[in-house]
């Protein structure tokens, strides 16, 4: 394995690093087929961590065999015969659950083994993989959910993302990483992708070159979430379109061969940012491609990845619709009908937001009004409420092993609550997660709700919540802050009314929660 030449130095490889030597990640592909025919109790425990390279993790409890497979949407682009096939395996095998995740993917529960093969192939037979969509590898590519249809794009980024995309699925020089990595391709102007919590991220830039404006991109490198969150760094390099897929080998290859891998808590690329700084990973970059220095930025903002509401597109006489899909979870009904609902008044497509929630593409104008009379969008409100149209949540302890407390359906029920208890002018967005890691993003989130166990009064267990808030990635972009204290779940809609209606009663009109 040429890429060994650096880590292997690495004195005391993490008993994972060890695993991986022995085993590539990828190979359980191979092992799927025969565990299938013999079922659960034919995989031997010291397997089961490989199933994430194939987009499988063992749901709670992992002795019962039952699997969440989570599937990569580049760039949150659906086509309809995709988005049929989803709901095909959701009403199959899924229990007719299908959620979005807050990268744009889409996840399974209830799997069983003996029904992988068959999800593998309906998956295949419609251009979609769930390889790569965990393990230590390039997980799905989050891009721009307005690709090609967005009025304020710098340039139309669906192709790149698919040749990036491709390039790495099943790609053995690059399916040992020291830990995920998390990309994101877009020119979506108003930073849809959430740039700088990502590994690597391409944004809208323009570079004057031998006189003559060039659209194209910047790179930073170095974000991500989890219990030590970093910000993302600029790179001083500018990059053409056509460059994209080199700079991503580049990277890739940097993180690869001398990311750490001695410690799991300290193997994200963020960890050799922060050591390297943004000036030695340029250099070191230069190595590998020749790219010439920054130009100008066209990030306008940040918009968290909402797109509510009927929209003008770049295409003359069409609109798209952004709808609210409460915390991301559709169930088989909902999606049958999406399925119907975009064909019928679109062009077939679907996409999928950071926000979990959900655009409706290539509407023509005089269809919009009899679209949006569907009952389904009873349910998937073009414009939400406050809380529920921003809340945002986890899988949580129903399917996750790590969970400490449950999420989905009790960020539901709080977002309800609060939207009967309090109305305001501007959107609190609010995250819940059941752990320290980030899959609900909380770190970004306005009010950020993390689940922890403590003991109450009574001394006994119960779940309860940290309460961060004040996270953006607006112009100052920062992570949240704790509270003090912990609040027991039950309490949780109590304390968040109360929070909430002082900061009703002391903003200032349209001020939001950020700035306040
Ligand atoms: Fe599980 Fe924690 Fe991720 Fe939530 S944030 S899905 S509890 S690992």
């Amino acid at each position: 394995m040429a890429y060994t030449k650096h880590w292997a130095n690495q004195e005391k490889l993490s008993k994972e690093e060890k695993a991986k030597l022995e085993k590539d990640g990828l190979d359980i592909l191979d092992d799927i087929p025969y565990y299938a025919r013999n079922g659960f109790d034919s995989i031997p425990k010291e397997e089961w961590s490989f199933f994430k390279w194939a987009g499988l993790y063992l749901q709670k409890p992992k002795e019962d065999g039952y699997f969440m497979m989570r599937v990569n949407i580049p760039s949150g682009v659906m086509t309809n015969e995709q988005l049929k096939t989803l709901a095909g395996i959701a009403k199959d095998y899924g229990r007719d659950v299908l959620d979005i995740t807050t990268r744009q993917a889409v996840q399974f529960h209830w799997l069983q083994i003996e029904q992988i093969p068959d999800i593998f192939d309906r998956l295949e037979k419609v251009g979609l993989s769930s390889v790569g969509a965990c393990g230590d590898i390039m997980r799905t590519i989050v891009g721009n959910p307005l690709a090609g249809i967005d009025p304020n794009e710098l340039l139309d980024t669906r192709e790149i993302v698919n040749d990036v995309y491709h390039y790495f699925q099943r790609n053995r020089d690059f399916s040992n990483l020291p830990r995920k990595y998390k990309i994101s391709i877009s020119a979506n102007v108003d930073n849809a992708q959430n740039a700088e919590i990502n590994c690597l991220s391409f944004v809208p830039a323009v570079k004057v070159i031998d006189g003559k404006e060039v659209s194209g991109f910047h790179v930073y490198v170095g974000g991500g979430l989890a219990a030590k969150p970093h910000l993302a760094k600029p790179l001083n390099v500018f990059v053409r379109p056509e460059q994209v897929k080199d700079v991503t080998i580049a990277v890739t290859t940097i993180f690869r061969d001398y990311g750490y891998r001695e410690k799991r808590t300290r193997a994200r690329l963020k960890f050799l940012m922060a050591d390297w700084g943004p000036e030695k990973f340029t250099e070191k970059l230069s190595e590998y491609i020749e790219l010439p220095e920054k130009g100008e930025e066209r990030l306008t903002g940040w918009n968290a990845g909402y797109f509510y509401g009927v929209h003008e597109q770049k295409q003359e006489g069409l609109r798209y619709v952004g709808v609210n899909v409460p915390v991301g979870r559709l169930h088989t009904e909902e999606l049958y009908e999406l399925v119907r609902i975009s064909d019928q008044y679109g062009n077939g497509e679907v996409r999928t937001s950071n926000s979990q929630n959900i655009v409706i593409p290539n509407i023509p104008e005089d269809q919009v009004e009899a679209m949006l009379n569907e009952k389904l969008f009873e349910h998937l409100l073009p414009e939400p409420k406050s809380f529920m149209g921003y809340a945002v949540s986890c899988t949580g302890i129903e399917y996750c092993n790590l969970a400490l407390v449950e999420t989905k359906e009790r960020m539901k029920n709080v977002a309800d609550h609060l939207d009967e208890a309090l109305s305001l002018e501007v959107p609190i967005r609010l995250h819940m997660v059941g752990c320290p890691n980030a899959c609900g993003q909380r770190q970004i989130a306005d009010i950020g709700l993390q689940g922890i166990k403590m003991k109450n009064k009574d001394k006994k267990m119960v779940e309860a919540f940290e309460i961060y808030v004040g996270g953006t990635l607006s112009e100052s972009a920062q992570f949240n802050e704790k509270l003090k204290g912990k609040i027991e779940a039950g309490q949780l809609d109590g304390v968040l009314v109360q929070f909430l209606q002082v900061f009703k009663q002391e903003k200032y009109r349209g001020e939001t929660f950020h700035s306040y």
